[in-house]
Order: structure tokens, then C-alpha cells, then sequence
């Protein structure tokens, strides 16, 4: 699924390609996304310029004029690609062709996404702190931990309405890197690991982002290439494999109904 730093990519690869464009045309070839695509989407879109494209949560927003966002989520296989879809590519469920004749197409097998306008980012839901931000803080977790003890450290920073964009992957990197069991319950974190955690978290993030996010399924950039953090994970759908730290056996738990990984060895 993609997290935080696929869909800041995606952000990232289609905004020389979008912005400044006119959209000349919008064809939804099918509604039933996780929210149906509403009727007079397309109208809404129509003959609007991108000002920008940019990221909240796992967001993508572009900015479409007067304070209105055409906002799309990738959902669990969702992509939002430049260029003509090859002809052979089922699941297109989006196509618009933006002045010059630039296609951008929204492709999404499982259809766990969303495609709406929004403005004032009205519609996202709940969403907490950006982790890239400098809200997220040893500060932020330590004043978290004294209202939600009984979590585990794994499941509280996979909530959105605390901390946006950490999926399974980067929260398990992330503990690996701060030496911290993702099954243990958050009240019993100490203050010092909070502060790996805090430095974790966004140096993770970072690092998937400089290598284009991780491809495990259907993730693709917005100019339909792979990432390459799948080739750098330390624990992430490790299991049985040695830890390249200690060469201890990376262990497979279930934590808050996610399979989860950690080496016995680095990890407390
Ligand atoms: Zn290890």
C-alpha cells in the first residue's frame, strides 16, 4: 500500500508535467471507487489549470484555481501516472488529457482509492501531524504516550489521526532503526527511545524518498517507474531472514492485526 513517501513521489514526478496545464477533458470510465465518483466530477474539472500538486498525508491535491483541490487517494493499489495508458492495461478508471495533449491516467486494480473535489481540504478526515514536519518531536510522542499507554508503539504510529502517512513498512523500519519492538505497548517506552523514535521516523521517511518509495505490488511513480527502497529493508517482510546487523533471525508477530517484523537481536 502506498504510504507517505510513494505518494510524496508521486507528488514530486508529475508536478513538472501538470502544472500550468490547462484540463481539456475528463473521462471516468468507472465511479465505484472506495466513495463513488461523484456525478459532475468531471464538470468540475473542465477547463481548470493546475497550479500546483502537492501532498497531505497520502493525499495527492492539485491545486485547481478559487481554493478548490481535485484530490485523489491511491487507496491500496492505486496509481496516477503521465502519459497514453497502454492499450493492454485493465483497471483505468480515470483518464484526462490536459492542454498539449498530455494524458494523466488513474489506474487502480482493488479500487480502495478516492477521486473528489475538495476545497480547504475538506473531506480528508482526521489527520495528525505531518512526520517530516518539526511538530513531530520526541516532545509530541512523550505528551501521546501519557494519553495512550496501552497501544502498542507500532499501532500509534500507524493512526492517522495522531501521525500521517506511516503504513506498515516505515513503521517497522523505523523501530528497527530506533531498537524498539513494535508490540510493545507505548506506556512502556522510555523517554531515550522516544527520541530514537522521533529521529527514526523522518530519517525513513527521507530515505524512501530519495530512492522513490518502495515497489512491493502495484506502486509506481507518476511517471510509471519503480521505487527502490524494497531493496534496502532491514525488517519489513523479512521473516526467517538474517538481520544484516546481528544475523539473528527476523521474526514475523501480528501487532494490531498487521503482520510485523523485528530482529530479536537489535530490537527491545
Ligand atoms: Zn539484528
Amino acid at each position: 500500500m502506498p504510504e507517505l513517501p510513494e505518494v510524496e513521489t508521486v507528488c514530486r514526478t508529475l508536478r513538472p508535467h501538470l502544472v500550468g496545464r490547462r484540463i481539456d477533458q475528463v473521462e471516468v470510465r468507472e465511479r465505484r471507487l472506495r466513495r463513488p465518483v461523484v456525478a459532475g466530477f468531471e464538470d468540475r474539472l473542465v477547463g481548470r489549470t493546475i497550479r500546483d500538486v502537492r501532498r497531505r498525508a497520502k493525499y495527492v491535491l492539485l491545486d485547481v484555481g478559487d481554493g478548490q483541490d481535485w484530490v485523489v487517494h491511491l487507496g491500496m493499489s492505486g496509481r496516477l501516472c503521465v502519459g497514453e495508458p497502454p492499450p493492454e492495461l485493465t483497471h483505468v478508471h480515470v483518464v484526462v488529457v490536459l492542454e498539449g495533449g498530455q494524458v494523466v491516467y488513474y489506474r487502480d486494480p482493488r479500487r480502495f482509492g478516492l477521486m473528489f473535489m475538495t476545497s480547504a481540504e475538506e473531506g480528508l478526515g482526521e489527520l495528525g501531524v505531518e512526520p517530516l514536519d518539526s511538530a513531530f518531536s520526541a516532545e509530541l510522542l512523550w505528551r501521546l504516550r501519557k494519553r495512550h499507554r496501552r497501544v502498542t508503539v507500532k499501532s500509534l504510529l500507524m493512526d492517522s489521526r495522531k501521525i500521517v502517512g506511516v503504513g506498515n513498512i516505515y513503521a517497522s523500519e523505523a523501530l528497527f532503526q530506533a531498537g524498539v519492538r513494535p508490540g510493545r505497548r507505548f506506556g512502556r517506552v522510555t523517554r531515550a527511545e522516544l527520541e530514537r523514535i522521533a529521529a527514526a521516523v523522518p530519517a525513513v521517511l527521507r530515505r524512501a524518498i530519495e530512492s522513490g518509495g518502495s515497489s512491493l505490488s502495484d506502486y509506481r511513480d507518476g511517471e510509471g517507474r519503480e521505487g527502490g527502497f524494497q531493496r534496502e529493508l532491514w525488517v519489513y517482510d523479512r521473516a526467517g531472514e538474517p538481520c544484516r546487523a546481528c544475523g539473528s533471525s527476523i521474526r514475523a508477530q501480528v501487532v494490531g492485526g498487521r503482520g510485523s517484523f523485528y530482529c530479536p537481536g537489535c530490537q527491545r
